[in-house]
């Protein structure tokens, strides 16, 4: 039979021990959401999630929100200057009409630049309500 004093601290170790992985798969789970939706990578923080635990979750909470996204996402408007949405197709401020080619043009350089979720269902949404509006044209 163990004595007390050595049963008492293993089990108190065991504990200890299943706390932190419990705390680490949490908080891996949690920091690769958090830097995820940011716009970070949900694998790298997931890790540091891992490894760091609530650190890692407080370190990508405390992540700004990627802006650099805007950079291609935006494009200025040729009557007024003000940056809209590179898949406007009219411009919110003075509702300068854009040529849907030129959007869908446009769209496409933005995708070589850098392959972006956002930018590709943009140009997949636009391409289907083009479809869409030809097939009511050219149907009785
Ligand atoms: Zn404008």
């Amino acid at each position: 039979m163990y004595p007390p004093e050595v049963y008492g601290p293993s089990w108190f170790t065991g504990w200890i021990i299943g706390i932190i992985i419990i705390d680490a798969i949490v908080c891996a789970g949690l920091s690769g959401y958090v830097a995820d939706r940011k716009g970070y990578s949900n694998g790298g923080w997931a890790a540091c999630g891992f490894f760091f635990g609530i650190l890692g979750l407080i370190a990508a909470a405390g992540l700004p929100r990627i802006t650099g996204t805007a950079d291609y996402m935006a494009k200025k408007c040729p009557d007024c200057g003000e940056p809209i949405r590179i898949e406007a197709r009219v411009c919110r401020f003075c509702g300068h009409k854009y040529d849907e080619s030129q959007v869908i043009n446009e769209l496409g350089l933005a995708l070589d630049s850098e392959d972006d979720a956002c930018v590709r269902q943009a140009l997949l949404e636009l391409l289907k309500e083009i479809e869409s509006k030809e097939e009511k044209q050219s149907g009785p």
